[in-house]
């Protein structure tokens, strides 16, 4: 393998400077570098040696990560670096939180690279160190492993630290990059060879190129070596070089013009000699430019003959990732700028992202664009696989199938993005990977909400494109009905905006069908004043459940639409059938909110209460990540009103213990007053969602079917039932016809299947 072009794609950087004399040199240069379009910027640390490169004195030079975060905070594009770290002094529990961290500030830009440390005077002892110190990173960035990090070695003790943040990106761990004695060196080949994602190649020669290509073949022989000792491909492990600008001709004022020899020089080292990163040391900002002229054309040559040798460009994943991939998908044509956020079952940050809140589920890939441009590159790519396609905004559907086994996942989480377009009109676009949370933190320092649902970790894209039943529906309506724009890309990968004056039909259909009919990337909405608001927890003996559902259910139809209120009920304990209503008042007045609750205080003994004035963020924050394993069972309807006959259906119902979470929602007020024709989201005349959740489909089915007469239609998204019947309670004719018709158009192929798809023959996929 030695002498052999990789086939890592090329990198071309900068090594930073970090005298203290100068702290704005380093973010200087990096800037500089991002305009002048190279791919990285290098902090080395100040012990590292670097070879005749680095020639780091260690005495009045900044703290290596702390020059990396501000570089990181002043670029936006390149990838930041550190070479030869060391973990002498820095506890790797803290670094481990310390990198991944900034990896998710800097968008997933960040490559750490470690070293030995040089305090003690056994360089074994030294290694043992950083392979423990390895150890400890990899399991602090195993976010989604069971229990805290327990790993007691010799040099490192974490006894019980909570785990986490797993970095934004499936991040490379490098090594190497300090020479020391031949003994060290070869010791810290060979923990390379089993731990490391890339290696700083020692290799410098200041007598000439042809002297250092052959010490880099030398050196790379070696690596190779020991990475077949280790059972490991070498195209696993990328391969960097530090040319010193002085020495290299490169800085200096020949390199203004730079000669054939230089750019036949450069090229040589990655298609003979298998580096694909190569970072110039010690420039200027002359120097800099220089480099960026012979970057371009080593680029175009290693291009050129890459091409003309049929090499193929990518990085090797480790064995034990490869053994674990799925059949069907083609790993190696993953899009290019999806590749560092791909998550497959053999990555370390697999865990956190297979399940959703209520599914459990083992994809074969897992996608996370960034932008819609990814998303179209993910979206075709997927469709070329023949497995099935997944797709995810917050993770918490439960009509809809946000994961599957085998098959991938296209997850929009990293496109999070809240932002205010219009101050005076309150116009806001939100990504889809936003939770309901985040969306109330950004608009209350405004003095606004959006109307959403009651849980802040829902995610943006399922609820608004279903419906959007909250804690403010009463008073302003449904999610969707703030809907004003939307961005979606369809299955053919064409990206539509519509509107009410652009592609008018998707519009229609994207307010309640969005799953069926494409991948929405970013809504725009009108948002409401809302200022702080009386909230209530109160619970109910609901005993006489049958009158206390009639009960509530008229006072919730008198309340003035300032108050929605939702109720949950359970199975009796110690004889008593409790209620839980959580009402809100969209009024900082508290006799207002007291007026508006007495009605309903009066309705049965009340057990407990709470009521509070509270911004609106505080009632919908975001909780704590969670993900299941099974699938739910629930059954959903929409109804007018809680008449006795559906009350005592109810009240059976909860009294048989089937069902452990039995919810009803207000969904009326405000939403009856736009058409029922005027969105994909139908059942606009209901006043009440109502919902059960439970552990058997049969028994559960059993009772609810007896119960279908009461109900008009179903809420798409509290729905289970994989009956095709069901379709038609979620979408009733003339709204069912309208989108077969937009499916037939822009999905003909059924791509977007997975949320009870419209398509014909009738076939409910979930
Ligand atoms: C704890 C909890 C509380 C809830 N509370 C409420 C509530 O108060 N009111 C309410 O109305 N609903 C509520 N829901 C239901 C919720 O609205 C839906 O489950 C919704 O689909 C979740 O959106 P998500 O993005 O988190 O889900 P995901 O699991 O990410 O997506 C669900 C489905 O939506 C579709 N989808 C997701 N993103 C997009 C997109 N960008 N473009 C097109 N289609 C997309 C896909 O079909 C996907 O399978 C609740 C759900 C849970 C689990």
């Amino acid at each position: 393998m030695s002498g052999a072009d990789l086939g890592h794609p090329l990198q071309l950087g900068v090594e930073l400077p970090v005298s203290a004399a100068d702290p704005g040199a380093a973010v200087r240069l990096a800037r500089r570098a991002e305009e002048l379009g190279l791919d990285l910027v290098v902090v080395a640390d100040a012990a590292d040696d670097g070879g005749a490169t680095g020639a780091i004195d260690g005495g009045g030079a900044l703290e290596a990560w702390t020059v990396l975060a501000a570089v990181a905070g002043a670029t936006e594009q390149v990838e930041v670096a550190t070479r030869g770290l060391r973990l002498d002094g820095r506890p790797p529990a803290v670094l481990a939180r310390a990198v991944a961290s900034l990896d998710h500030l800097a968008g997933g830009r960040v490559t750490p690279g470690l070293a030995a440390g040089t305090d003690g005077d056994d360089p074994d002892d030294a290694l043992d160190a950083l392979a423990e110190a390895v150890d400890v990173l990899r399991g602090m960035w195993a976010e989604a492993e069971p229990g805290p990090l327990v790993l007691e070695g010799r040099h490192h003790r974490v006894l019980g630290a909570p785990r986490g943040p797993s970095p934004a990106h499936n991040l490379a761990l490098w090594l190497g990059g300090t020479l020391g004695s031949a003994d060290a060196a070869a010791g810290a080949r060979t923990l390379a060879a089993r731990v490391a994602d890339g290696w700083w190649l020692g290799a410098h020669d200041p007598d000439g190129a042809g002297a250092r290509l052959d010490a880099v073949l030398r050196e790379q022989a070696a690596l190779d070596a020991a990475l077949t000792a280790a059972g490991r491909d070498p195209r696993e492990v990328r391969r960097g070089l530090v040319l010193d600008a002085g020495s290299t001709g490169l800085g200096g004022r020949e390199a203004a013009a730079p000669g054939v020899a230089v750019v036949d020089d450069l090229a040589a080292l990655v298609l003979d000699a298998g580096v694909g990163t190569l970072v110039l040391s010690g420039a200027d900002e002359p120097a800099l430019l220089s480099f960026a002229v012979v970057a371009a054309a080593v680029r175009d040559r290693v291009a050129a003959a890459r091409a003309a040798r049929g090499t193929r460009v990518g990085t090797v994943r480790s064995a034990a990732v490869r053994a674990a991939r799925a059949p069907g998908i083609d790993y190696d044509a993953i899009p290019g700028a999806l590749v560092g956020t791909a998550v497959e079952p053999g990555d370390a940050g697999y865990a956190a992202v297979r399940s959703t809140y209520l599914r459990g589920g083992r994809p074969g890939l897992v996608l996370r664009p960034g932008d819609t441009a990814e998303v179209v590159d993910a979206l075709a790519y997927a469709r070329a696989q023949d497995v099935p396609l997944a797709i995810r905004s917050g993770g918490h559907g439960i009509s809809g199938r946000s994961t599957n086994d085998g098959g991938i996942v296209l997850d929009l989480s990293r496109m999070a993005a809240i932002e205010v377009l219009d101050v005076a009109t309150r116009r806001v676009r939100i990504q889809p990977g936003a939770r309901w949370g985040e969306v109330a933190a950004a608009l209350h320092p405004y003095g606004w909400a959006l109307t959403s649902g009651d849980y802040g970790g829902v995610g943006v894209g399922g609820l608004a494109t279903a419906g959007g039943i909250g804690f403010l529906v009463r008073e302003h309506g449904l999610t969707l009905d703030h809907l004003r724009a939307a961005e979606v890309v369809l299955a053919d990968g064409s990206v539509v905006r519509v509107s009410a004056d652009e592609n008018a039909d998707l519009f229609w259909g994207v307010r309640g069908a969005g799953a069926n009919l494409g991948i929405v990337t970013s809504f725009e909405f009108e948002v409401d004043e809302v200022g702080d608001v009386g909230f209530a927890q109160l619970v109910f003996d609901a005993s006489d459940t049958e009158q206390f559902l009639v009960d509530y259910g008229a006072t919730l139809e008198a309340a003035p639409r300032d108050t929605t209120a939702f109720l949950i009920m359970g199975p009796p304990r110690g004889g008593i059938v409790a209620a839980q209503v959580m009402a809100m008042v969209d009024s900082d007045d508290p006799e207002t909110i007291i007026e508006r609750l007495n009605p309903f205080a009066r309705i049965a003994p009340l057990l407990q209460q709470q009521v509070q004035v509270v911004p609106y963020p505080a009632v919908v924050s975001v909780p704590q990540r969670h993900t299941s394993e099974g699938e739910p069972v629930t059954r959903s309807g929409m109804a007018e009103h809680l008449t006795p006959e559906l009350a005592a259906d109810a009240a059976r119902l909860v009294r048989s213990g089937a069902t452990p979470f039995f919810q009803i929602r207000a969904a009326g007020g405000a939403v009856h007053d736009v058409p029922a024709d005027a969105t994909a989201y139908a059942h606009r005349s209901a006043n009440f969602s109502i919902v059960a959740m439970g552990s058997s489909r049969r028994r559960i089915d059993a009772i609810w079917d007896a119960m279908a007469h009461h109900f008009h239609g179903t809420y798409l998204s509290f729905e289970t039932d994989p009956r095709p019947e069901r379709l038609a309670d979620v979408y009733p004719g003339p709204t069912l016809e309208r989108l077969r018709e937009l499916k037939r158009r822009y999905d003909p192929e059924d791509v977007f299947r997975h949320n009870y798809s419209v398509a014909e023959p009738p076939a409910v996929v979930l």
